[in-house]
């Protein structure tokens, strides 16, 4: 659902279930603060045109985030045709930072960047043993906060969390966040507490793909789907330019594929899905493998072999129900270019009609890490004021 679908032309609100006056607020913002990223620095006409928001609507919500130093105005560009010289507005990325921080099995991604992506400091530990889910979120605000303080007097204005698994963004609420916590947790209390910023959370793979529609190869395109390996296979898609969710925010799981007949239980609650046989749990069970040497252990054991072309199949079944633009490929068991090479290979043998330019590999190098929630963070714009 795009921005329109949420505003008359009168640049009055229209009534949509689910979402009060503040989340559309958010909204506009968001899709303003997101056009002005994707595009560089434009004139508030520019941004009306683009968006659909009422010109009155465009200039109400471009001062206040002048007036929070989010928008900053460069001088002036001749109008076409006109001799009028317009105005253009950039963001100030100099001036806003946030805590982008990402949570998945195993390992916690803590960085303060700004909202291109450019962190100034980054860190990461393993999440081991079961403390309580508060009690770990507490540890990583205090993590953030030093980092932050190393840094100097830096321009901090909220936290973005992306976490693995069903995530309820409205209420900040990590609802299963599989292989971390069983529980519901209130991600966006608990850290509000601790910051006293706003806080927004996405899972994980939304995130990322979000990024690479702001930041990424998704540019270009209207329909992307991305494939996340490691630890788990996480999966999403932006359809028409935004993220496509599904009815239970459950659209596009891939990993949660059923591929076997009486198959092992699966994280999920459901049985035989491609994650029991894929996931970095279920393959180091055929053999012992890193990230970094799963390359070789993929060309020797052949039992490997036989889950990567599940995998390969599971890909080209996804490409024909959703035909997307391009697939993005990141996660660490994507890393080594052996890895993709073999999966190019046999989703051509299965389908001759893919090649490599439908098939990409993510360009965010070890931003990979930290740019979901940044994009995320953009994307809800809790730079909104309450
Ligand atoms: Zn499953």
């Amino acid at each position: 659902m795009g921005i329109h679908d949420y505003i008359d032309k009168n640049g009055g609100y229209m009534k949509y279930s689910g979402m009060n006056m503040e989340q559309v607020k958010r909204q506009n913002r968001g899709a303003i603060l997101s056009y002005i990223v994707e595009s560089g620095p434009v004139s508030r006409k520019e941004i009306a045109e683009t968006t659909g928001l009422t010109p009155a609507a465009v200039t109400q919500i471009c001062n206040t985030l002048l007036e929070e130093k989010i928008l900053m105005e460069l001088g002036t560009a001749q109008s076409q045709g006109v001799g009028r010289k317009k105005v253009l507005v950039d963001i100030d990325y100099d001036h806003i930072y946030i805590y982008a921080i990402n949570i998945e099995p195993e390992s916690v991604v803590i960085a303060v960047s700004n909202l291109k992506g450019d962190a100034k400091a980054e860190t990461s530990f393993k999440l081991e043993g079961k403390e309580a889910p508060a009690v770990v979120l507490r540890e990583i605000a205090k993590m953030a906060k030093e980092m932050a303080k190393e840094q100097g007097d830096l321009p901090l204005c909220g936290v973005s969390v992306a976490i693995s698994g069903i995530v309820d963004k409205a209420e900040g609420v990590s609802v299963h966040a599989y292989g971390i916590w069983d529980e519901k947790v209130d991600v966006a209390s608990i850290l509000e507490e601790e910051f006293h910023l706003p806080v927004i959370v996405e899972n994980n793979v939304n995130a990322l793909a979000y990024a690479e529609k702001l930041f990424g190869f998704g540019k270009e395109y209207e329909n992307l789907m991305l494939i996340k390996w490691g630890p788990g296979v996480g999966s999403s898609l932006i359809l028409h330019k935004e993220l496509y969710e599904g009815t239970d925010r459950k659209a596009a799981e891939l990993g949660h594929y059923i591929v076997e007949k009486d198959g092992e239980k699966c994280s999920c609650g459901r049985r035989g899905c491609l994650e029991t046989k894929v996931s970095y749990h279920a393959l180091s069970k055929i053999c012992k493998f890193t990230p970094d040497t799963f390359g070789d252990a993929l060309e020797k054991e052949e039992k490997l072999q036989d889950a990567f072309d599940l995998f390969a199949r599971c890909i080209v079944n996804a490409i024909t129900i959703v035909s997307p633009n391009q697939v993005i490929l990141c996660g660490s068991l994507f890393k080594d270019e052996r890895v993709r090479k073999g999966l190019m290979e046999k989703c051509k043998y299965y389908d001759a009609s893919i090649d490599e330019s439908r098939i990409l590999y993510t360009g965010f190098g070890n931003k990979e890490n930290y740019i979901g929630p940044v994009a995320a963070y953009l994307r809800e714009c809790v730079l909104y004021k309450k």
